[in-house]
């Protein structure tokens, strides 16, 4: 064996031999993969391995269709043909309106990355799949491209040929050990030796953990037991001259396809069973876990009715095997958070079908620092630590139970809440707050009008319309509360944190003490990476805010810029601080008369201003930064304090009209404004020029990403950024939704929401150049219909910044 590779990947699954063949792809050869026994004996041997186009967003869809384009390839491959049911066509059953507008979205969606699915009626899913009944049957989307494929062989052949162009496959080489050496490679100890390398990946399926273990980490991957049945022949499929479609079915929680002249059907039962919680017995290889019918009875009963032939047909063989989750169903592919030049791909829970692709996103990554989609869905990093094993399988089970029920518009389901609050959570709870979760953190989406108010999740325009337009109506034209937990704040500190901060921005540090600015960094491509506040509160001391979702994100490119010779100081205080927002035209009033100690007059406290300041006994930082729009300031209060700070707020609060506001009124707010969100707006795929960012990019100094800025600024923007106006009112547009022109899609929606300060339908998005001009007149798709929209000014109210400077 080897002693020495540049990358050697653990597992000889789907994802590892994928990652493997791409890594060659990309042009490194020195790459090696092990495996504890035979390739494929870990779950990928045993997989039902559909493959579907099918994703929620526009980087799954793009990846799956790198998958499809690889497996047909391979399967034409003249030297080792594979077999791959390529095309065979799938209906994903909705069984109500509301399923079927979901489905027109994320046709919408699929549309801006070449991918063509049909929006059928039942009756023509009956002639699709002529074995089904249409009883409660809404309409079904239709994906041309779905089928099914050998899993064995598509393993096998991507070892070959990444083993042609130069990489090695070791096979029963267990990994035991895990090492980083002091220059940041590593020693992959296994039972046939050592081999040392650059970059390490774990591609252990189910064990993904133990390996996990072995370098200190935990990653929030559980598996569960999942089974599917395979049938006798049925003489009805044996009568058509075509394969039938696969089916999955939201409602009845099954999917099916055919496998020789029966069929194969899956369950996903109310009654599931985590599995390997407590270790894994090291002879599971190869294995399944024991048959259990039983248990998937109740779905078996449903699935007679869509299909009755199954009745009256035998069942041969049942696979019973561990799948595995994350917390939000999407896979880890990416950095292993806290850890250099050690990647993961793992938590794959349909990996036949994405393994192609995630290995070619990882392998980019791997290779350039960045892949060609921004893969901010599939980054290990999503999850802070509060993603523990318990809080996972807790999300696992409640994802299984609901495996076709794609999330709703603000949807955001129970399981494993609350994880991280802070001491205003029932505070708030109290005053009707409904939470949504950040990051693990609840944070209020709206409040509540009554009691007994439910929001009925739609993806139009539904019942929270006119409470999010009150809590709107009352911050702009009286004053608001709400809390940002969460929020990412890091203290920097270090006599020379200023320099060191412009080397690595590419906007301006505010030097000046005091002071507030808004800042960008970029990835080495020059494209935009991250977003932060950074407020300058002495010569040796910024305070660092971002996004809640960055904590683990922002901290690792900071740290892997930091100077070797430990002058600055980075100490994050996300768990122990919380924001208090007051917004509105009476927040300055509302502050003086709740905090009399300190000044808040326009001249000793002005716009884009920091104090250190003393609040209901307890010393906090405020900031005069704002983002409604609106007269605002931020209080960054220790967790210690945050009661008694909104007690005196709200306390001093009923002269000047105070009510709060949650997520979707400051929506509604920023989107008026032209404000960017982390990761909705800002994404790597796109360099902060053609983000519209330009005044924040300061050309006349170094930092990370200008020379291969400097270069896209030569060769002109590919997309631009743009807000819109839609003409309708019946339903937002949604992230990932087609922007079109004359029946050609020239673009995405990135964020979206009803301006309720402007009434109007507003979108922001990427388009074309050539339809980035304002007044331009587009169509955005939105739930199956093309709705006509202007390209207009992104800041759509107080264009002047008079209200945050008043
Ligand atoms: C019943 C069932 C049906 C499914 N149906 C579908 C489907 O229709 N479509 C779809 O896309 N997906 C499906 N899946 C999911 C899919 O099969 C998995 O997502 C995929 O196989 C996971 O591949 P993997 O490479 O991540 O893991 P694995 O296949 O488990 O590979 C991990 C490998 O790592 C090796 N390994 C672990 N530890 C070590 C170590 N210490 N040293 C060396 N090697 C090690 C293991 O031996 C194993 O070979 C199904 C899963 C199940 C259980």
């Amino acid at each position: 064996m080897k002693s020495h590779a540049r990358v050697v990947v653990i597992g000889g699954g789907i994802a590892g031999c994928s990652t493997l063949y791409h890594l060659t792809q990309e042009g490194w050869n020195d790459v090696v993969l092990l495996e504890r026994d035979e390739l494929t004996s870990g779950t990928t041997w045993h997989s039902a391995a559909q493959v579907t186009n099918f994703g929620a967003v526009q980087t799954m869809v793009g990846l799956k269709t790198h998958s499809i384009n690889l497996y047909k390839e391979l399967a034409e491959d003249v030297e080792c043909p594979i077999n791959y049911h390529h095309g065979t066509g799938g209906l994903r059953l909705a069984g109500t309106q509301d399923h079927l507008d979901g489905y027109r979205h994320f046709r919408s969606m699929a549309k801006g990355m070449g991918v063509e699915f049909e929006i059928i009626d039942a009756d023509e899913c009956r002639k699709r799949h002529p074995l089904i009944t249409t009883d409660n049957l809404a309409g079904a989307l239709w994906d041309p491209m779905d089928g099914d494929i050998d899993p064995a062989q598509l393993c096998q052949a991507l070892a070959r040929r990444a083993r042609k162009a130069g990489a090695e496959v070791y096979r029963h080489t267990p990994v035991t050990g895990l090492t980083q050496t002091a220059n940041d490679e590593w020693i992959v100890h296994t039972a046939q030796g050592d081999i040392t390398c650059e970059h390490v990946v774990n591609a252990g399926g189910y064990r993904c953990n133990e390996l996990g273990a072995m370098m200190g980490v935990v990653h929030p991957v559980a598996s569960m037991e999942h089974q599917y049945f395979l049938t006798e022949p049925i003489a009805d499929l044996e009568a058509l001259d075509f394969r039938v479609p696969l089916i999955r079915c939201p409602t009845d929680d099954f999917y099916s396809r055919q496998e020789k002249n029966g069929l194969l059907v899956g369950f996903y039962e109310q009654d599931c069973r985590t599995w390997g919680l407590d270790g894994i017995d090291p002879d599971f290889t190869n294995a399944l876990c024991p048959d259990d019918p039983d248990r998937v009875l109740p779905v078996l009963e449903n699935v007679f009715e869509r299909m009755p032939c199954l009745t009256e047909v035998g069942i041969h063989t049942i696979i019973n095997g561990p799948i595995t989750y994350t917390p939000d169903g999407l896979p880890l592919v990416g950095h292993v958070p806290g850890k250099r030049n050690a990647w993961c791909i793992t938590g794959l829970r349909a990996g036949l079908g994405e393994g192609g692709g995630h290995g070619w996103l990882l392998a980019q990554q791997i290779v350039h620092g960045e892949a060609v989609y921004d893969t901010w869905c599939l980054d290990p990093r999503r999850f802070a630590k509060y993603a523990d094993i318990d809080y996972t399988a807790l999300k696992a089970i409640e994802d299984y139970q609901n495996e076709f029920r794609f999330h709703m518009p603000h949807e955001h389901r129970p399981a494993g809440r609350p994880a991280r609050t802070t001491p205003l959570y029932e505070v708030l709870e109290q005053a009707g707050a409904e939470f949504g979760v950040v990051n693990g953190w609840e944070r209020a989406l709206y409040f509540r009008p009554s009691p007994d108010f439910e929001e009925a999740h739609s993806f139009r325009f539904n019942n929270t319309f006119d409470v999010v337009a009150k809590e709107v109506e009352a911050v702009r034209d009286r004053v608001g509360i709400m809390e940002v937990s969460g929020f990412n704040r890091y203290e920097i500190a270090g006599e020379s944190v200023h320099d060191w901060l412009d080397t690595i921005m590419c906007s301006r540090v505010p030097r000046k003490p005091g002071r507030v600015g808004l800042t960008y960094f970029l990835n080495g491509d020059g494209n935009v990476k991250g977003e932060a506040t950074l407020a300058n509160l002495s010569p040796d001391r910024v305070w660092y805010g971002s996004a809640a979702a960055a904590e683990l994100h922002d901290m690792d490119w900071l740290v892997e810029h930091l100077p070797d010779d430990g002058s600055i100081t980075i100490t994050s205080f996300v768990e122990t601080h919380s924001i208090v927002v007051v917004a509105g035209p009476k927040s300055r009033d509302l502050l003086q008369a709740a905090f009399a100690d300190t000044d808040w007059s326009k001249e000793a406290f002005g716009w884009l201003s920091a104090r250190e300041v003393t609040v209901a006994g307890h010393q906090i930082v405020a900031m005069a930064v704002s983002f409604s729009g609106e007269l605002a300031w931020e209080l960054h209060v220790p967790n210690e304090a945050l009661v008694d700070c909104y007690s005196a707020l709200t306390a001093a609060g009923e002269p000047f009209g105070l009510v709060h506001f949650g997520l979707h009124a400051v929506d509604s707010m920023r989107i008026e404004k032209g404000f960017r969100h982390w990761k909705a707006d800002l994404i790597t795929e796109f360099n902060p020029m053609e983000s519209g960012l330009e005044r924040f990019v300061k050309m006349d100094k170094p930092f990370v990403g200008k020379p291969a800025l400097e270069q896209m600024i030569k060769a002109g923007p590919r997309r631009l950024f743009v807000s819109l106006e839609l003409d309708s009112d019946g339903a937002p547009a949604h992230p990932g939704d087609s922007i079109m022109s004359d029946g050609r899609v020239v673009g995405t929606v990135t964020s979206a929401a009803w301006g309720h300060r402007v009434n109007k339908n507003l979108a922001m998005g990427f388009v074309d150049v050539s339809s980035a001009s304002i007044g331009q007149d587009l169509h955005v798709e939105v739930i199956g219909e093309p709705v006509p929209a202007q390209v207009c000014d992104p800041c759509r109210y107080d264009t002047e910044n008079d209200r945050v400077r008043s």
